[in-house]
């Protein structure tokens, strides 16, 4: 079956607070997914609301967790229990005139569902592909394939991403009309993940050095 291009609204993820910001463009929630690297998992356990932060990524309409079998969000979310997973990129602070007129330039996701547990073996191995290929493409060829051992200990969750919010805000200050004439600096202050130089670890001498470390800065 085919995935809708758009997401659509259930009653917790239509956007109330200013809904002309909700972005129903389901390119858009995947575009979001793929740039973060973490998401923050919102859970219950023993009593508590517990948001914990952990990397992601996707495939298909699908978003995919990895964690050790003994950690308790992974344990939790493994019985099935409800979560709330946020995604933020924040794209600019937005500096206006008056001090309450500040705000920032982002495009955000939440996602709302029970995770499953990749369960056969060559699925969780594509899914642990899938995550080498977003960390650097081509790795997964390159570096040494997880062992029995260490793929029996890893647990593997996929959630749907069918519902799901995606808000996006990407404007100028917006100022009232009163405070126009006051000599104050307005506009945006743009802010982005800088890929840095790619630093050597102390065994690397005899190694070829990939394509994709070398371009990790410029690409
Ligand atoms: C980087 C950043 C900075 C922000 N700073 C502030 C701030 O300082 N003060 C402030 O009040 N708000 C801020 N927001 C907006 C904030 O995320 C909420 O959207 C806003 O506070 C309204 O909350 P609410 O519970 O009334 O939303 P409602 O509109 O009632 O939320 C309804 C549903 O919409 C969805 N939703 C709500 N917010 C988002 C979102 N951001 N992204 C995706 N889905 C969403 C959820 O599914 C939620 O259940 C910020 C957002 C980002 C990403």
């Amino acid at each position: 079956m085919s995935q809708p291009t758009t997401v659509s609204p259930t009653d917790r993820t239509t956007i109330r607070r200013l809904p002309e910001l909700a972005n129903r463009d389901r390119a858009m929630l995947h575009a979001i997914v793929d740039e973060a690297y973490v998401c923050h998992i919102a859970f219950i356990a023993d009593d508590d609301t517990h948001c914990i932060p952990t990397a992601h990524w996707r495939s298909g309409d699908d978003l995919y967790i990895h964690g050790s079998n003994g950690s308790r969000m992974i344990k939790v979310l493994s019985a099935g229990a409800q979560a709330c997973i946020a995604m933020t990129l924040l794209d600019g602070l937005v500096l206006a005139k008056s001090a309450f007129s500040h705000s920032m330039n982002y495009r955000s996701a939440v996602v709302y569902g029970r995770f499953e547990v990749v369960q056969a073996n060559d699925e969780k191995l594509a899914a642990m592909d899938a995550f080498m290929d977003k960390i650097a493409p081509g790795r997964k060829h390159e570096a040494r394939p997880g062992n029995g051992k260490e793929i029996n200990a890893t647990t593997v969750l996929r959630i749907s991403l069918g519902e799901a919010a995606v808000k996006v805000s990407a404007s100028m200050p917006s100022d009232k009309h009163e405070d126009f004439h006051l000599p104050v600096w307005t506009g945006v202050l743009p802010l982005n993940i800088v890929r840095g130089a790619p630093i050597n670890a102390e065994d690397n001498r005899n190694v070829v050095i990939p394509d994709y470390v070398k371009n990790w800065s410029t690409r």
